[in-house]
């Protein structure tokens, strides 16, 4: 274990880079393993997502220097959301608070990745294992191995899991994880609109479809679409012209012209919720610790927390003059994390299930609990809560009906 490492990251997704920015400015000596090469972390390419983060993920990014590296047109606000259900055209709407500038802000998921590497590549201590896979892990009370698939063997005193919601490491830990494949494929694309709405997102939470939008700068918007598969080859299928056209149908029109500018992406919907997120000098992070449905808009802003979790967890231990990878941290990261992160997918999970059932009673259900929620203050406190990152416990009937939906057995979702 004398040439260890500190800590051994898997994955140089958005998670894995910000936590090797974060620890080598601590301090710690980093490894970070991707099969990406350098140019496609420096210059990621646009995959559609465009990222809704809250005030708490903006301030986190601030103080670990990645957002100062945004340029000045890669960020937008967002001021009001808007829930519409089924065919009604009267939302509940949630606010920005009185004072504040915004609920929180969108930012291209490629931008994201670039200034989270730029930030990290700017720090000392960490080397880079790119161009290669982590092949095989190993952990036991004395350290880490990551065995890469060209046969290098890096040892650690810590190894993270950031390799994506489908986790191989954690798998290999023997960590079980539930998944939710929710049969539909989301699609994901920049579009021109004639009636733009600045600062005003829209999630319709339709029947037989889930549509939002997410406002960019100036007339452009994220078009979200969720549809069945079928559906979404369909739609995709369609020249950009007639893609256009039967986008602004399904919106019913009321953003008038809609014109796409770029490519489309699509990606299947599939939820996972690990059963433990530490192991024996091990811990998951980002999407490896929760791989939340996108509806809600969480995945990327649970990642950041969970950095900031990890890291001072870390911090303390250093204090104590407890190792890293003691028990005691990471059943700490562990817990804290699992706090904030899976009332969040669970309620994420009830939503799905009951807006995605269109049955008539299911129906009545579904409006009647919009506008309980547009006009009950906790409701909309807890909303903005949530939006703008910081923690607010749901009313113990509000949890109890979110597990009961969850636990729903599965209707069609979308
Ligand atoms: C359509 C869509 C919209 C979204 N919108 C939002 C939103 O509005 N707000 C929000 O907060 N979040 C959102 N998210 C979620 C967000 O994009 C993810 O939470 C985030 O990108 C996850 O980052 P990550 O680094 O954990 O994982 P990933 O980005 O999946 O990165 C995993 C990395 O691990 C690497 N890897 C895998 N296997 C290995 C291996 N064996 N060895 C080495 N490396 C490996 C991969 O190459 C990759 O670089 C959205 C997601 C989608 C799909």
């Amino acid at each position: 274990m004398s040439d260890a490492c500190d800590v051994v990251i898997i994955g140089a997704g958005p998670a894995g880079l910000s936590l090797a920015g974060v620890l080598a400015r601590q301090g710690w000596s980093v490894t970070v393993v991707d099969p990406a090469a350098r140019e496609a972390l420096a210059a990621p390419r646009d995959d559609g997502r465009e990222i809704a983060l809250t005030l708490l993920s903006r301030q986190l990014l601030e103080q670990w220097g990645q957002w100062s590296r945004l340029g000045e047109t890669e960020f937008a606000p967002l001021r009001e959301a808007q829930v519409f259900d089924g065919d009604s055209e009267s939302p509940m709407r949630v606010a920005a608070a009185d004072g504040a500038e915004a609920l929180g802000w969108m930012v291209s998921n490629h931008a994201l990745r670039r200034v989270a590497y730029e930030s990290a590549a700017e720090a000392a201590g960490i080397v880079w294992k790119l161009g290669r896979k982590a092949q095989d892990i190993a952990t036991d009370d004395d350290g880490a191995r990551v065995t890469l698939d060209d046969g290098e063997v890096i040892t650690a005193r810590l190894l993270v899991a950031a390799d994506s919601r489908f986790s191989a490491s954690r798998r290999r830990m023997g960590i079980a994880a539930r998944q939710h494949d929710f049969g539909r494929n989301m699609l994901v694309c920049r579009m021109r609109l004639e009636k733009p709405q600045p600062g005003i997102a829209w999630e319709w939470l339709g029947y037989g479809q889930t549509l939002a939008l997410l406002p960019l700068r100036d007339d452009l918007a994220s078009v979200v679409i969720t549809l069945t598969p079928a559906e979404m080859d369909a739609l995709q299928a369609l020249s950009p012209e007639a893609f256009g056209d039967a986008v602004a149908a399904r919106y019913g029109q009321r953003l008038g012209a809609m014109q796409l500018v770029g490519e489309r992406h699509v990606y299947p919907l599939v939820g996972v919720a690990p059963e433990r997120l530490v192991a024996t000098r091990f811990a998951c992070l980002g999407d490896a610790a929760i791989g939340m449905h996108p509806i809600t808009a969480h995945g990327y802003n649970l990642g950041l927390r969970g950095i900031a979790l990890l890291s001072d967890a870390m911090m303390l231990a250093r204090r104590r003059g407890q190792d890293i990878a003691d028990a005691e941290p990471l059943a700490e990261y562990e817990r804290n994390l699992r706090a904030i992160a899976f009332p969040l997918y669970l309620a994420t999970l009830s939503v799905v299930h009951l807006y995605g059932d269109d049955r008539p009673g299911m129906r009545l259900l579904r409006r009647a609990l919009l506008r309980i929620a547009e006009y009950a203050p906790p409701f909309q406190h807890l909303m903005r809560m949530a939006l703008s990152g910081r923690d607010a416990k749901p009313p113990l009937p509000l949890r109890l009906l979110a597990r009961a939906v969850a636990a729903l057995p599965g209707r069609a979702t979308h």
